[in-house]
């Protein structure tokens, strides 16, 4: 009966300055005290000059259950560059928990990407470009072009390939030299199975993969 008194006495203090939307919220202790908060979970930042792309103020990366995307190789004969370069993330997701990200095209499971690999789009200085159609809440992956010369060692087209693909990830370039997400290509000559994840490009994906909001990267035919 007191409590009712209370709440009629600041109701009526209430009325001298009118604020009605005050009275939506709960406005006893009890019901004070049962109010919980979502306090975002706590998670390490991205490494230290790693970038990440963003659409606005949101990370970009591929929605929960999209991943496998499904490549076409587009020239066979680059298939056993483009299956080290998809095998160097599925395999280096894997301590995540993460199952498939890239998965070759099938006659079942049409492309999300098909790959080109002489594209006169390809500025003469680059060994490869993702294109992307952005938008304010959208980030599509065009496609993904690469120098098919053989000048380059079939080690170095793996590096390559697998650093686009971080790209289609969401990943930005990296800064430190070492990252497969480095911003330039290895000078010296690469095995096949010389390329692999650094521990920043890992973490780098494992903080975007934990990111609750964020912009879906979308492939061309989503
Ligand atoms: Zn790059």
């Amino acid at each position: 009966m007191k409590r009712l008194l209370l709440a009629l006495l600041l109701t009526g203090l209430g009325q001298a300055r009118p604020e009605p939307h005050v009275w939506k919220f709960p406005s006893t202790a009890r019901e004070h005290s049962n109010w919980f908060f979502v306090v975002p979970r706590d998670m390490p930042p991205p490494p230290d000059r790693f970038a990440i792309l963003r659409i606005g103020n949101r990370p970009c990366r591929i929605a929960p259950g999209r991943t496998p995307w499904r490549i076409n190789v587009g020239d066979t004969r680059y298939w056993p560059i483009l299956e080290r370069a998809m095998q160097t993330w599925n395999m280096g997701v894997q301590p995540l928990g993460m199952t498939y990200l890239f998965l070759p095209a099938d006659p079942e499971h049409p492309p999300d990407l098909t790959l080109k690999w002489f594209d006169p789009q390809l500025p003469r200085d680059k060994a490869a470009a993702t294109w992307w159609s952005t938008g304010l809440d959208t980030a599509r992956v065009l496609g993904i072009s690469l120098d098919g010369s053989f000048r380059v060692p079939e080690g170095n087209m793996v590096q390559i390939l697998a650093h686009e693909l971080g790209h289609v990830l969401g990943l930005g370039e990296s800064q430190q030299p070492g990252d497969l997400m480095y911003y330039r290509t290895p000078t010296q000559r690469l095995g096949p199975g010389d390329v692999r994840l650094s521990q920043r490009d890992f973490e780098a994906l494992r903080w975007l993969y934990g990111q609750e909001y964020f912009t879906p990267i979308r492939s061309p035919r989503d």
